[in-house]
């Protein structure tokens, strides 16, 4: 059952403004994506840096609202929320973001920012629920009397899925969660989340330009190329059978021992040259500049998204029905 659902939602950045202060050209950072998640999943978001991932995960969550389109939770529109009802969602919607540094106070104790967290939730902050939260993410009770800065980069990061769990949220924005991390730690973050995903019956939208990592923690992988969905279908399929060329050079740029273990043979797909600016897109097809099956049809038309399978589309032009 969907939990989560974007329909055709845009998010537009002002990037240059006229002497009047109007908005002259605008940063397209999601642009018309459409995406279900279903309650109890996990979504993975591939793409590469400035591709329009973690705008999207603020999106979700309700950190942002969208220039166009609807984002209903659990079949509620997220727009027609106000006031109490829409705190109240934003309770069910967490978001952990790729560094703890930037996002735990380092003046204040581990107790302090999960009481603080609770006290949030609407819930009376105790030493029980502090430790309880602790627990719950394979912390000792004693971390609570210590300062973000004694503690390692996986005890941080841990300390603030603790927090996001403070609110007892349905759906988590993992954002590069574990880039920071060594990659022992990161092995054992993943594991955890997927713990307390199994615990507590909660969906993730998990972000990242890792593929090796998506394809270890997803049901459904997405992948995103300036500000659109260009491909999203179960993890097991995709990543053995991708049908998007960009897809299809994702995939096949990953590390060759990775791929022989996991019985990935994709085809060889290179791009040319650097993703362009997403202020000013090209028309069409947005990768017809760099793809090396690009026709006149590309270069002037949006390719339709199309269906490929259960749960998996496209698009691209390859596959249109002529
Ligand atoms: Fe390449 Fe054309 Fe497909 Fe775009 S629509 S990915 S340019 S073949």
């Amino acid at each position: 059952m969907a939990f989560i659902e974007a329909e055709n939602v845009y998010k537009l950045y002002p990037a240059k403004r006229s002497l009047i202060g109007k908005p002259k050209t605008f940063i397209h950072a999601v642009d018309g994506v459409s995406l279900t998640i279903d309650k109890g999943s996990v979504v993975g978001l591939v793409g590469e840096s400035g591709s329009g991932k973690s705008t999207l995960g603020r999106l979700l969550v309700a950190m942002e609202k969208p220039t166009k389109g609807r984002i209903t939770v659990d079949g509620v529109n997220l727009a027609r929320l106000k006031g109490r009802k829409l705190s109240e969602t934003r309770k069910k919607l967490q978001i952990v973001f790729q560094n703890p540094d930037a996002s735990l106070n380092p003046r204040m104790r581990i107790g302090e920012i999960l009481s603080e967290a609770l006290r949030v939730a609407g819930e009376e902050p105790s030493r029980d629920r502090v430790d309880e939260l602790l627990a719950s993410v394979g912390l000792q009770p004693g971390v609570a009397e210590q300062y973000p800065h004694q503690l390692s980069g996986g005890m941080k990061q841990r300390v603030a899925i603790a927090r996001a769990l403070a609110a007892k949220p349905e759906f988590i924005v993992l954002d590069e969660p574990t880039s920071a991390l060594d990659v022992s730690v990161q092995a054992q973050i993943l594991n955890l989340l997927l713990d307390l995903q199994e615990k507590y019956n909660l969906t993730y939208l998990f972000i990242s330009h890792n593929l090796a990592v998506v394809h270890y923690i997803s049901d459904i992988t997405a992948v995103m190329y300036l500000g659109e969905i260009v491909e999203q279908g179960p993890a097991h399929i995709l990543y053995k059978n991708p049908w998007h060329p960009y897809t299809k050079a994702l995939i096949s740029s990953m590390p060759l021992l990775y791929r022989v273990k996991a019985g990935i043979t994709t085809e060889k797909v290179e791009l040319k040259g650097e993703p362009p600016s997403p202020i000013n897109p090209p028309k069409g097809c947005k990768l017809h500049p760099r793809c090396p099956y690009a026709t006149e049809k590309c270069r002037r038309e949006k390719p339709p998204e199309i269906r490929i399978g259960k749960n998996h589309t496209v698009k691209c032009w390859l596959y249109a029905k002529k």
